[in-house]
């Protein structure tokens, strides 16, 4: 019995190939799109595919993204399906044969038609969303964004209503099968993403302290 976070499948989500990978977890959507920093966007341009790496930010059932109001695939978006990925790839899986290699991973695919948001206060929500998507405490420490950048800003809100996740995680597929007698290492390198030291503007002030905010995220895994 599905739980009733899981998320709804539908003809487009559907897993197909590889779905033992496969995860209806709204638990495991969240996660992966908490500890992502970028994500693409896949959207029809003039009838050519583009997928754009992009920022994005989270708030609830909604997935929000941001431009200038002359990006192509921003003004494109809106006017029909578009899909969005987050991925984190968490370690290489060298097996005895090429054929059985493959990538620990764990991935989110949303569908859907998003939305212009035009309503000024949801529009601050939603940037304030991306802003502290990465740096938590960032909205309220810098300045923000004044009337002329808001006018020069598309704010675009896509649901979760349709989404799918999929994650990879263990050895090789090959340790019981002929090719485990071979003299070849197998196993997995795990890849793990961190934050490094900041390294302050050449021209900043030095009475300008590292705030706290960014302290907490300094030399810490992305997560
Ligand atoms: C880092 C990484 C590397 C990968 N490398 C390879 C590779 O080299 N070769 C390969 O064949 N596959 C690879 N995959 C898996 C790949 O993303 C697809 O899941 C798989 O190839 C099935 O593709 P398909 O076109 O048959 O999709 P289908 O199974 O037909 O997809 C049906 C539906 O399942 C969902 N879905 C499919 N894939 C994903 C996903 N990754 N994340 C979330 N939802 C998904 C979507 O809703 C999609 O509409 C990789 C995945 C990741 C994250």
């Amino acid at each position: 019995m599905p739980e009733r976070s899981d998320l709804p499948v539908t003809t487009r989500t559907t897993h197909r190939r590889l779905r033992e990978q496969g995860s209806t977890s709204r638990r495991d959507l969240d996660d992966i799109l908490r500890s992502g920093v970028i994500c693409h966007l896949g959207v029809m341009v003039d009838g050519d595919p583009m997928v754009l790496p992009t920022a994005y930010g989270v708030a609830g059932q909604v997935v929000y993204l941001h431009g200038s109001v002359a990006s192509r695939s921003l003004v494109a978006a809106p006017q029909a399906t578009i899909c969005v990925t987050v991925t984190h790839v968490d370690g290489l899986v060298l097996a005895r044969s090429v054929f059985e290699h493959a990538v620990n991973y764990r991935s989110a695919m949303i569908y859907g038609t998003p939305r212009l948001v035009t309503d000024p206060a949801e529009k601050l929500a939603g940037l304030r969303a991306l802003a502290e998507h990465i740096v938590p405490g960032q909205w309220d420490y810098a300045r923000q964004p004044n009337k002329k950048e808001l006018a020069a800003t598309t704010l675009l809100a896509l649901s979760l209503a349709e989404a799918s996740v999929k994650i990879r995680t263990g050895p090789p597929d090959d340790g019981d099968s002929p090719d485990a007698d071979l003299p070849v290492w197998a196993g997995v390198l795990p890849l793990a993403a961190a934050w490094q030291s900041p390294e302050p503007d050449p021209v900043l002030p030095a009475s300008i302290p590292l705030p706290p905010h960014i302290t907490a995220l300094a030399n810490r895994p992305v997560r």
